[in-house]
């Protein structure tokens, strides 16, 4: 059993921010997956994602799942990266009051729970101000 920092610490930064490219037809997932939902193709590459992109549309959540009670009121928010694929994530060190579709984010690899109950999904992906 790792802990999480060690689990952090093991990721190497290209894995933290790769999707998968279809080589058929080009098509960009993120989290990579084994099929593609476009041509059904199933030879990808990898390809890092630009971190950067604009904020297309994005939701309150007042009443939290278990586990992140603590975290409500916070933003989740679909990103475009730079002209590419599309991410839903939670945002984060961000005014809820002015926060605005068209704002600039940043796709940062962080901690999601303090502990995370099963010990295995204690980080993910989350949007910053830009
Ligand atoms: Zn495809």
């Amino acid at each position: 059993m790792i802990g999480p920092v060690r689990y952090w610490r093991e990721i190497p930064q290209r894995y933290r921010y790769e999707a998968a490219r279809c080589s058929g037809c080009g098509k960009v997932f993120f989290p990579p997956r084994l099929v593609c939902n476009a041509c059904r193709g199933r030879e990808f590459k990898p390809v890092i994602l630009p971190q950067a992109g604009t904020l297309e549309t994005f939701t309150i959540i007042r009443v939290a799942p278990s586990g992140f009670e603590d975290q409500a009121p916070y933003a989740v928010g679909v990103v475009r990266l730079a002209d590419s694929v599309k991410v839903t994530a939670q945002i984060v060190d961000c005014d809820l009051e002015t926060l605005a579709t068209g704002q600039k984010l940043r796709l940062e690899f962080r901690k999601v729970q303090q502990d995370g109950a099963s010990g295995v999904l204690c980080y993910g992906y989350k949007f910053v101000p830009a």
